[in-house]
């Protein structure tokens, strides 16, 4: 039976939100969003609500999945190709994931967005054009699915092009979209916009141009009810010139329509006292077992197996954003202390890259290096370090801090973003009442970050039972995703009431 869109359900707890994203964890992730785009309906689904995704059928995803169910076959509105719906579950994922299966678009080696080279699909804005129109074509109602949305929620500039497609229908769902991250807009010429045959009215001001070019996360911004991104913080700093990506004008305009909703972490993946990724379990009771996670992965990276040594540690995308090349610069004065390591991992900028294999050919005892994308290493690296580096120079939201902090890793952080919003600064009168959870440091470069390094190395060295309480705050400090997801509820009901 298919559901009207109007009639409202008997009870407001249980609203039906169609979520879409280009990755989730663990089928497909290139970053936060895959985590985000798993946990957050999870979170919803256990507060009872109707939470569907729906994702592109990603052969590595679709290998991962347990029970496959053709839906039906689809000629989405305003695009020549047939599609098939299919319906999937994970055996580890309590929501029902909708596949849009087009082989010519999406089954290809390589991640979502890039080919093996690293270089951007030329097609992208057919394909995510393609998705936005199944997205769009089941808001209007599928009668094969048996199901529709009250909600489409859609994640960043791939599934920005749905609100644009279906803002002036009548009938149509509520639409939120989310930023994940401002700085990754889907920008195409002219000539795209062309070829991808969208409707003519959407090529404006008012619409997807953005500097005479075709923005897709614009068309999510300007088209749907409510606009937030995910943490406070970054809600404000995307307002301003700096923040903005030159899109802080639209965000101001939007007033009360746009706000941060932080992000959570996913306790059933990340938790120290239930995580079977790691050598030895531990929680804010039993802090001295987080040692032996310590010598495993000073073995692991090849670095001398000293208890005394403070590790921090690193995870993430190698790209400027990041603020990599902040610790890079620092090395010289922080290795100066024989007693501190360095584990980093992660993959991108070829030069970051190389740089990082430098560091670790020049300090082998003090520095380990993966290059590479590995989740099952993540988990020990947050496991075995005592201290965590995230000198992004703007960041949404981070989950790494977050990770860190729920690990007892002591999250070492630029104060922006998400970052700002999650760590507690180790003031004096913070240490002293015992809410301190990291360092935050004020200006995206090396000394500033030196500054705050320096402070670790004093407290690790010198006042331990301090440290220690930095610890357990951090890791007793509710970080989960029932606050965030009763958020996304009022947002939901929010765009319902204002449907414009
Ligand atoms: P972003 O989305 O900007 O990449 P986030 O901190 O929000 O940053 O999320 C990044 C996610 O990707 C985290 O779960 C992090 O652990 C993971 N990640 C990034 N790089 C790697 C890597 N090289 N290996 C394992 N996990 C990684």
């Amino acid at each position: 039976m298919e559901q009207s869109v109007t009639s409202s359900s008997p009870d407001r707890s249980g609203l039906r939100v169609l979520v879409a994203s280009s990755e989730v964890h663990p089928l497909v992730k290139t970053g936060g969003l895959a985590d985000v785009a798993s946990s957050l309906p999870a979170a919803l689904r256990q507060l009872g609500h109707d939470v569907r995704l729906i994702i592109p059928a990603y052969p590595r995803a679709v290998k991962q999945l347990d029970t496959i169910e053709p839906v039906g076959s689809l000629h989405p509105l305003g695009s020549r190709a047939r599609v098939q719906l299919l319906e999937a579950r994970h055996p580890d994922h309590p929501v029902p994931i909708y596949l849009v299966d087009a082989p010519e678009h999406f089954a290809r080696e390589g991640n979502p967005y890039v080919d093996l080279s690293g270089r951007d699909w030329g097609d992208n804005p057919e394909r995510f054009l393609l998705f936005c129109q199944v997205i769009a074509e089941i808001g209007r109602g599928v009668p094969a699915l048996g199901w529709r949305p009250e909600i489409i929620h859609g994640n960043d500039w791939q599934t920005g092009l749905a609100p644009a497609l279906l803002h002036d229908e009548a009938e149509r769902p509520a639409l939120v979209f989310t930023i994940h991250n401002l700085a990754y807009q889907g920008l195409f010429d002219r000539a795209t916009f062309d070829r991808l045959r969208l409707p003519p009215a959407l090529w404006s001001l008012a619409g997807l141009e953005f500097h005479q070019r075709m923005s897709f996360i614009k068309g999510g911004i300007v088209f749907s009810d409510r606009v937030n991104t995910v943490s406070p913080t970054y809600a404000e700093e995307v307002k301003t010139l700096r923040f903005g990506c030159g899109l802080d004008g639209l965000l101001r305009q939007l007033g009360t329509r746009f706000q941060g909703i932080l992000n959570g972490i996913d306790y059933r993946v990340w938790d120290p006292a239930t995580d079977r990724l790691i050598p030895q379990r531990y929680g804010p009771e039993t802090l001295e077992l987080k040692a032996s996670n310590k010598r495993a992965l000073q073995l692991e990276f090849g670095l001398p197996q000293n208890e005394r040594a403070i590790v921090f540690g690193y995870i993430g995308r190698l790209v400027e954003q990041k603020g990599v090349d902040l610790i890079l610069s620092m090395l010289p004065r922080l290795l100066v202390h024989s007693d501190v390591q360095l584990v980093m991992q992660g993959s991108g900028d070829a030069q970051i890259e190389q740089a990082m294999l430098e560091a670790t050919r020049a300090h082998p005892d003090q520095i380990g290096v993966y290059i590479g994308y590995d989740e099952d290493r993540a988990h020990r690296i947050e496991a075995g370090c005592d201290a965590f580096l995230m000198p992004s120079r703007f960041e949404p939201c981070g989950l790494n801090q977050m990770y860190s902090l729920r690990y007892g890793s002591v999250p070492i952080v630029h104060r922006t973003g998400g970052l700002a919003d999650t760590v507690v600064n180790a003031t004096p009168e913070r240490l002293a009442e015992g809410s301190a959870t990291g360092l935050l440091f004020d200006h995206s470069n090396a000394d500033s970050l030196w500054h705050a390094v320096r402070y670790a190395l004093r407290l690790y060295r010198d006042q331990p039972d301090q440290w220690r309480s930095l610890m357990r705050a951090g890791m007793r400090q509710d970080l989960s995703w029932e606050r965030s997801a009763r958020r996304y509820v009022a947002l939901y009901e929010a765009a319902l009431a204002e449907r414009r």
